[in-house]
């Protein structure tokens, strides 16, 4: 930091309420820290915001020192946008109260909640936000990109039961936004990500679920995975939006509940969340589980929060983590084949690559209503390659450029903005659409013209 910087820095510590790390300060590199460990940034500064009037003086000290300014809730961004070199990171971890009231089926959720803490607070009350699949991810980033999860396709997206935000804008002022109050910033923060400010608070309508779900995994050897999946593809065009499932190609994880023998075995999995009445969905389930000879199927009523937890073994912290995303309309044979192909290539054995099945209730609201796109999707493939550090990384990393390049003929136009790495503007403008990312652009224009939030899947103003 400049002289000046510091000069800066010593009036914000007088007004700031949460903590200040610098450098040199003691949990300083635990502070730097985000959850994909091929990410390595020294910020100046990390401002554990206490509650919104932090926000707002972070902001405008990064805005007084033109410092780049980051914004981190839960830590998950893939290519680690929430962390910077040598600038500010305003952190809103600390900012997680949960407020749920069960008669008017909301709940206030502050920005810096993880799923985990938002499904045990709802769940709670037999409740739910539909929202993501591993316990550890923000709220706050997950929410503003869309919210994609096990149960979206009975409820739809996680923006799709948003009510309200309060938002803090570059200028450091605090707003809110909803469909009656600046409607058109309602309409941006619903996909849009963190373009036009940082969010310090959420208001979600909650829906009803469970506690119990039919739930969990059904694994085949990989080789018999070409069948499964022509199998799943037709078996899920008539299944109801109570289901929801994700295929996963991987080598079979060392965790207990995987025999031995298993383990370290290329294996696809479908795994499923029924999200309705326990006995129709052991029907419903009925032909999936008896097609061909499955090893190992571990599909069996359970707590919602239990079934939550499930990935979060294989997506840890601390792992070196590289991805690339797109959506496929159908899984065509050539589609199957191509994806069975490159899996048989997998080398590390923590490499797991989801693929998920979108629709229902995602796809019966309007293209037009949120900023998010592509509602109409089929299926959002995860390619992503993981390893324990450096070693192996580059390797694995080219099997997902060699996958994702093989599918580039079968994409669909639309790609999920949260599964995106640092691709460039032209991505992000896919990830839109045309018409959507000029209307983005708009609002861009209007809240944050000096683009201040541009450590982001950025729209810029210009
Ligand atoms: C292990 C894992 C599992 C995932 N599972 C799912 C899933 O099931 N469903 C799904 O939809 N996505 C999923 N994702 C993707 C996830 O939605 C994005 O990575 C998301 O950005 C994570 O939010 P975060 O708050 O944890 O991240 P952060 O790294 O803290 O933030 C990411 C970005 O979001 C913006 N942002 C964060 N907080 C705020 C705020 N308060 N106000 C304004 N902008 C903000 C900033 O631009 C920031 O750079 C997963 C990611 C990981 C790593």
């Amino acid at each position: 930091m400049e002289a000046s910087d510091k000069a800066a820095l010593g009036e914000l510590t007088s007004t700031f309420g949460g903590e200040l790390v610098c450098p040199g300060d003691p949990g300083y590199d635990e502070q730097r820290r985000v959850w994909n460990a091929s990410i390595d940034r020294r910020p100046a500064l990390v401002a554990r915001c206490s509650g919104t009037a932090d926000v707002s003086e972070a902001i405008r000290f990064a805005r007084r020192t033109a410092l780049p300014l980051a914004v981190r809730s839960g830590g998950h961004s893939f290519p680690g946008h929430s962390v910077c070199d040598d600038g500010v990171v305003a952190d809103l971890r600390r900012m997680n109260e949960i407020q749920v009231d069960p008669e008017a089926r909301t709940a206030t959720v502050g920005a810096g909640t993880l799923l985990g803490e938002l499904d045990r607070a709802t769940q709670a009350h037999g409740l739910v936000v539909p929202a993501g699949i591993v316990t550890h991810t923000g709220v706050a980033g997950l929410t503003l990109g869309g919210g994609i999860g096990w149960v979206m396709r009975k409820y739809g997206l996680t923006i799709d039961q948003l009510l309200s935000v309060e938002m803090v804008t570059a200028e450091g002022e605090v707003v809110r936004a909803s469909e009656s109050e600046n409607a058109d910033l309602f309409w941006g923060i619903r996909g849009g990500g963190g373009n036009f400010g940082v969010v310090t608070e959420f208001e979600f309508r909650l829906n009803p679920l469970g506690p119990a779900v039919l739930a969990g995994p059904i694994f085949w050897p990989m080789a018999d995975s070409p069948q499964v999946l022509r199998f799943y593809r037709d078996w899920i065009a008539d299944t109801p939006d109570d289901l929801m499932t994700i295929v996963v190609h991987r080598m079979a994880p060392e965790l207990d509940f995987i025999p031995p023998e298993i383990q370290g075995k290329p294996v696809v999995a479908v795994i499923c969340c029924w999200a309705g009445d326990v006995e129709e969905g052991e029907r419903v389930l009925r032909p999936l589980r008896s097609f061909g000879s499955p090893v190992l199927d571990l599909c069996e009523p359970k707590p919602f929060v239990e079934h939550q937890e499930m990935f979060d073994p294989s997506f840890p912290h601390g792992r070196w983590y590289y991805m690339r995303s797109c959506d496929v309309d159908v899984l065509s044979d050539e589609v199957i084949d191509l994806t069975v192909e490159h899996s048989m290539r997998i080398r590390s054995p923590l490499t797991a690559f989801p693929i998920w099945q979108m629709g229902g209730a995602v796809a019966r609201v309007g293209e037009e209503e949120t900023a998010f796109n592509g509602r109409q999707a089929g299926h959002t493939f995860n390619i992503t390659a993981i390893t324990d550090s450096a070693e192996g990384f580059d390797e694995e990393r080219e099997w997902v450029r060699g996958l994702s390049s093989a599918l580039e003929p079968h994409q669909s136009s639309s790609v999920y903005v949260n599964f995106l790495m640092q691709e460039g503007e032209d991505r992000v403008r896919d990830a839109y659409g045309e018409a959507k990312y000029e209307r983005l652009k708009a609002l861009k224009r209007r809240y944050d013209p000096e683009n201040i939030f541009r450590l982001n899947q950025n729209i810029p103003p210009g």
